[in-house]
């Protein structure tokens, strides 16, 4: 479940999604859920052979477009608001080993414009106060 509490000793709102505990955590290469799909092979979250980049939206989002019901009330002390945002992962190779320092200088550059593209797109939606390359979220209404 998405919501944000606010923290009064840090003056700032904090993300909970419980539901990331059940996300895949360093699998071996071979069941790689990033990696493309290989015919027969384990199912992945890129239904390609091979990719130079690629976006999608995150499976195990922190922020949600619909992040449906808050796990109580607000109240004086605890405020609590909705976890509503876009979530997206952004892969910068099919490569299971690549690095960024072992890109070319041109992937590198249509990395840049991919985030630069996403910053845009996901930045215009009304909702959204704030984007970053970890997560965006939108404005808490709580
Ligand atoms: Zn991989």
């Amino acid at each position: 479940m998405n919501h944000l509490r606010f923290d009064p000793t840090l003056g700032e709102w904090v993300a909970y999604a419980t539901h990331r505990q059940d996300w895949t955590f360093l699998p071996p290469a071979e069941y790689c859920p990033l990696c493309p799909a290989k015919p027969g092979g384990f199912p992945t979250e890129v239904p390609r052979e091979r990719y130079g980049i690629a976006v999608f939206e995150n499976k195990f989002l922190a922020f949600a477009p619909n992040p449906g019901e808050i796990p109580a009330a607000s109240n004086g002390f605890h405020k609590i608001a909705p976890g509503r945002g876009v979530c997206e992962v952004a892969l910068y190779s099919d490569d299971h080993d690549s690095t960024l320092a072992s890109m070319s200088d041109w992937h590198i550059r249509n990395l840049i414009a991919v985030w630069a593209d996403r910053y845009e797109e996901v930045g215009s939606r009304e909702e959204v106060e704030h984007c970053s390359s970890s997560k965006t979220r939108a404005r808490p209404s709580g």
